[in-house]
């Protein structure tokens, strides 16, 4: 058995694991960072897989308080309400660093603006997307 020495190890490379490594480079450039995945790095995991897209409150007759509500209610109020309050507001900053820094490109409407659907029980078209490969877009660009 091989013994490794690290700083900061990450279990999985899907979109949560690439995520925390990106954000642990920058928090400790000097840190050594090992993701430990049981598939291949970038190619496993459910977020490579995710078609529909990633829900966020951009538009102005949007809330986060109202995509709040339609998680809860998607949840049948069983949701963990702290966490699902920062999944709707982190959202808002994580769909800007994935375009701004990470240099995904999702569908935009004729004006320039971002495409939302409709999708998954929203109430809202809120839903960003890049056609139907919306994982592969995000993971491809957190994986370059
Ligand atoms: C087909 C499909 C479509 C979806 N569509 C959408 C959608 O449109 N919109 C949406 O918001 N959500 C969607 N989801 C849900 C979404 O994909 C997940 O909520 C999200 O990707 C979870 O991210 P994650 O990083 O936590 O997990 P994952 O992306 O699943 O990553 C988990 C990682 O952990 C690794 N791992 C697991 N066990 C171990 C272990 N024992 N040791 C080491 N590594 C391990 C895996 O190999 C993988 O790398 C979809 C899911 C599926 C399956």
């Amino acid at each position: 058995m091989e013994r490794l020495k690290t700083d900061i190890l990450i279990i999985g490379s899907g979109g949560a694991g690439l995520f925390a490594a990106l954000h642990a480079r920058s928090a400790a450039p000097d840190a050594d960072i090992t993701i430990a995945v049981k598939g291949l790095l970038g190619k496993c995991g459910c977020t490579r897989m995710v078609q529909g897209g990633y829900n966020v409150a951009l538009a102005a007759e949007d809330s986060v308080e109202r995509h709040f509500m339609d998680t809860i209610e998607g949840g049948k109020w069983l949701n963990h309400q702290e966490l699902a309050w920062k999944l709707v507001t982190g959202a808002q900053s994580c769909i800007r660093e994935l375009e701004n820094e990470i240099g995904c490109f999702f569908d935009r409407n004729p004006d320039g603006t971002v495409h939302q659907k409709a999708f998954a029980g929203q109430t809202f078209d809120r839903t960003v997307h890049k056609g139907d490969l919306t994982g592969i877009e995000i993971i491809n660009g957190v994986v370059a």
